[in-house]
């Protein structure tokens, strides 16, 4: 079976874990941790970088850092992971979603705007498999209305967005480096990996020591184990920092590879009629996270028949996410009842990813393609 998406661990890795290990320095503190948030914050054009165990915990800090409670509302795309709505609901916050573009499947920035009200304390915009959303229209409609952006960029470590188009401060900005906070995920699929682990990043310092306070269960000065909040204990350990300390040492090479990978798929598909690839636009350097792609509702054929199909085969696959307002979970919640978002919804329906890891030879892909040509003959 051609995995999904294989981690790629070097020698290199080992020696910092091993440095980490024998220190003797195994929990959250230890030299690493500070040097991975310093290193990662600096890469993406922040001033501050928390560490965290964790994506999804990375998300929850950064809105309960930036103030988010009960009932603020937030807004972000349905379609993307589970994390991002419960972070908003955990807070007590409501979810106030808008539907997908339908070239990139990052967030509909054109339907923003009519969401805003004057509740409305946050964008939460999620970077869509490696492509960047497109941020001056959200850092716009942000800074009208006075709201706060929150970028989750755990799918494009590395990934650029220009910005100002077409003036004389045209510029590429680093994904993670343009809203107000950013978070990031660092599992073992992602471009950047310790095993487990997370990042929120900001400029702002209050956020920051917010941020801080709360990863570490509001311990404060004044007298330990006396506690004014109640926050969280998503500390991330100095084996797993040292892992990221290694693993960022070699982005600009991971990134390179990825892309790689990603133009030789979207040029062997892109002769394939009756799919459709993720749009990459002028104004983005994707990182092709993933190599993701929708068939065709002409096809007749569901996602999850087609990767039945490839697995007999030997390649595996994952289906795309199942947007916010089809969970079962939320509907239970009494949540998003009624709103419908057709692009999403199709996407969920009709979309998955083909192999994608950095292990993968172009062999591999060669093989990868084959077999998806047979599956399309088949159907
Ligand atoms: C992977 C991912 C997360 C969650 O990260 P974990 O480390 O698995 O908790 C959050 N948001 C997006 C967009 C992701 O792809």
């Amino acid at each position: 079976m051609i995995p999904v998406n294989e981690p790629v661990l070097t020698d290199k890795d080992f020696e910092f874990l091993k440095d980490a290990f024998t220190s003797g320095w195994i929990s959250s503190a230890g030299k690493y941790i500070e040097e991975f948030e310093q290193n990662w914050a600096e890469y993406c054009g922040m001033r501050y970088g928390i560490s965290v165990s964790n994506g999804t915990a990375a998300i929850q800090l950064a809105l309960d850092a930036a103030g988010i409670g009960k009932g603020d509302e937030v807004i972000m795309p349905s379609f993307t992971i589970i994390s991002c709505g419960q972070a908003v609901t955990n807070l007590g916050a409501i979810p106030v979603l808008v539907d997908s573009d339908v070239n990139t499947w990052c967030m509909d920035v054109t339907s923003i705007e009519s969401r805003v009200t004057k509740k409305t304390k946050a964008i939460m915009v999620v970077h869509m498999y490696g492509h960047p959303v497109d941020m001056d229209v959200v850092m716009g409609i942000a800074k009208k209305h006075n709201i706060l952006v929150i970028e989750d960029a755990a799918e494009v470590h590395g990934a650029k967005y220009l910005s100002n188009r077409g003036t004389s401060s045209e510029q590429w900005l680093v994904c993670g480096g343009i809203g107000d906070i950013s978070t990031f995920s660092f599992f073992a699929n992602k471009l950047i990996t310790t095993g487990e682990g997370g990042m929120v990043l900001t400029s702002d310092s209050g956020i920051n020591d917010r941020a801080m306070m709360l990863r570490n269960l509001c311990f404060n000065n004044e007298r330990r184990f006396r506690h004014y909040e109640l926050g969280y204990n998503y500390r991330l350990t100095n084996m797993q920092a040292a892992i990221g300390v290694s693993q960022i040492q070699r982005i600009e090479e991971i990134v390179e590879r990825k892309i790689e990978i990603g133009r030789y798929y979207q040029e062997q598909l892109s002769q394939i009629e009756g799919i459709q690839l993720q749009k990459q636009e002028s104004w983005a350097k994707g990182v092709f996270w993933i190599n993701g792609l929708v068939l065709d509702d002409s096809l007749n054929c569901t996602a999850e028949k087609f990767c039945d199909e490839l697995r007999k085969l030997g390649v595996d696959t994952r289906p795309f996410f199942l947007g916010m307002h089809e969970q079962p979970v939320f509907a239970s919640k009494g949540l998003f009842i009624g709103e419908k978002y057709p692009v999403s919804e199709r996407i969920a329906r009709q979309g998955f990813y083909l192999p994608s890891g950095l292990s993968l030879t172009i062999d591999q892909v060669d093989e990868v393609i084959n077999s998806f040509k047979l599956v399309m003959e088949k159907i």
